[in-house]
């Protein structure tokens, strides 16, 4: 055993509890992929146990396996550092930010069906140049509930929302009634906050079968 020193590294000091840790700025559903850690660390510890001498020292061999180790980890936190959200799967486009709005050919449906349904906050007749669509349950609730789906792009995994699924909630006819703009509070709320981001939720160790992104 090399002697230990006051400035060595977790990884020096313990290097398969680093490696099984949770990597530094990769998000908060890191642990899933604990396992997955465990196993890359005996597929390290395999590879230089592979390519050692029969003569090596046990003390040789053991350094070996902590540099190989410290190697790993380093690769897997410069990768999921570098990674840039993903924009696409297939054709479907990753919600990044997306500001929801009602497409105008939804809004011409929606208004057709409703054009002599009154207010459903005061009551009173809308004009046409008074209308707004409300949702009853908020976009902010809703969109906490959105199906969500992991893909894999550079090697690292991504909790996504397509744009897609998104428009689908927005647009969801049972949540949705006639108002008055005034009457409208939510009017202009669906802004900042209620947007969605890809989150990170670990790095890929290879025979992935999750959708590739781009
Ligand atoms: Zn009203
Ligand atoms: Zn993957």
């Amino acid at each position: 055993m090399p002697p230990k020193t006051r400035s060595s590294t977790l990884i020096e000091r313990d290097p398969l509890k680093a490696l099984t840790g949770r990597v530094k700025g990769s998000g908060k559903h890191n642990t899933r992929s604990v396992s997955k850690r465990k196993q890359i660390v005996s597929n390290v510890v395999r590879e230089v146990v592979r390519e050692t001498n029969e003569g090596m020292s046990p003390e040789e061999l053991e350094a070996l396996q902590k540099k190989a180790i410290k190697k790993a980890i380093k690769d897997m936190e410069k990768r999921d550092r570098q990674a840039k959200p993903p924009k696409k799967c297939g054709a479907r486009k990753i919600a990044n930010k997306d500001r929801m709005d009602f497409e105008p050919a939804f809004r011409k449906r929606f208004w057709r069906k409703h054009a002599n349904s009154p207010c459903a906050k005061c009551g009173d007749p809308i004009a046409e140049d008074e209308r707004s669509i409300d949702h009853v349950t908020p976009w902010a609730d809703v969109r906490i509930g959105l199906e969500t789906a992991t893909v894999c792009k550079d090697d690292v995994h991504w909790e996504v929302v397509f744009v897609d699924t998104m428009l689908t909630a927005y647009q969801d006819k049972r949540n949705l009634v006639p108002m008055h703009k005034r009457c409208n509070s939510s009017k202009g709320g669906t802004q900042g906050n209620d947007t969605i981001t890809p989150i990170k939720v670990g790095v890929c160790f290879g025979n992935c079968s999750l959708e590739k992104a781009t």
